[in-house]
């Protein structure tokens, strides 16, 4: 289909599921929904599902992968058979091999590794459902997910794409936008210093749609990280809160 047939933006720029140009699809975050992981999240995005589970430091195996002088971040994205309409084939890819290891290499950017010799940092992140950015979904629930396991790092990564439909640069593009778009610009950044921890980009931008592109997502991010941190912050008020009670109940 043809993206003029499809007609993504119209002269308005209203996009075709309702959104202006800068909006994002509505985020979702809770930290600590797994028991048995060391941390977790689970993020909406949209129609994106995804949960994000940490584990460690723990000591890394095989033995001879270990690094004497830091530890191992290991990220494995994974898309559920069931995430997409069309059943995606089980098991590793191309795709996501490459998600896992620029996730692997965007969180080795702000975890202090030094601290833990000969150690891995185990992220897994399972796409439940999956209608566009979700390696920019995975990333930020990571990070909320290390920071729920309390690994000592700098600051958490938020991430978001930008791109170009119907002749425009956009925000945040949906399935339809990124299967019949002109580019998709997936990056991750360290919202309180403007490090950027990952960037990608599929399709042609000019230089000056590419500038305007970046601005959009480096403004998205730091309304994401905001979410973050308030899941963040829910998560250890209700531990709090549950622990007054708790107190209570035993004064009682
Ligand atoms: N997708 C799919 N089957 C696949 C891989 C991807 O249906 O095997 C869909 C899925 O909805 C995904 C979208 O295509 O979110 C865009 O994929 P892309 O590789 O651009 O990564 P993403 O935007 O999810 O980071």
């Amino acid at each position: 289909m043809a993206e003029e047939e499809l007609k993504l933006i119209d002269e308005k720029g209203i996009r075709n599921d309702g959104r202006k140009f800068d909006e994002l699809r509505p985020i979702k975050i809770e930290a600590g929904v797994l028991k048995r992981a060391d941390g977790s999240a689970f993020l909406e995005w949209g129609e994106n599902k995804v949960m994000a589970a940490v584990y460690g430091p723990r000591e890394m195996h095989p033995r001879h992968a270990q690094d004497p002088s830091r530890a191992v971040v290991q990220a494995r994205y994974n898309m559920a058979a069931f995430s997409v309409p069309d059943r995606k084939r089980p098991g590793p890819d191309r795709r996501s091999v490459e998600i896992s290891k620029l996730m692997s290499e965007a969180l080795e950017e702000i975890i202090f590794v030094e601290h833990f010799p000969r150690a891995s940092i185990d992220i897994f992140v399972e796409v439940l459902e999956a209608s566009a950015g979700t390696r920019c979904a995975a990333l930020t629930a990571a990070s909320v997910a290390l920071a729920d396991a309390g690994i000592p790092m700098s600051d958490m990564i938020a991430s978001c794409a930008a791109g170009k439909i119907g002749g425009k640069v956009v925000l945040d593009l949906g399935k339809k936008e990124d299967n019949f778009g002109q580019a998709d610009v997936p990056m991750g950044m360290v919202p309180t210093t403007g490090k950027i921890t990952l960037l990608q980009m599929d399709g042609n931008l000019t230089m000056e749609e590419y500038k305007q592109a970046m601005e959009l997502a480096m403004d998205a991010c730091k309304e994401i990280y905001k979410i973050q941190r308030d899941a963040l912050k829910r998560r250890y008020s209700t531990s709090i809160s549950t622990f007054e009670e708790t107190n209570d109940m035993e004064e009682e």
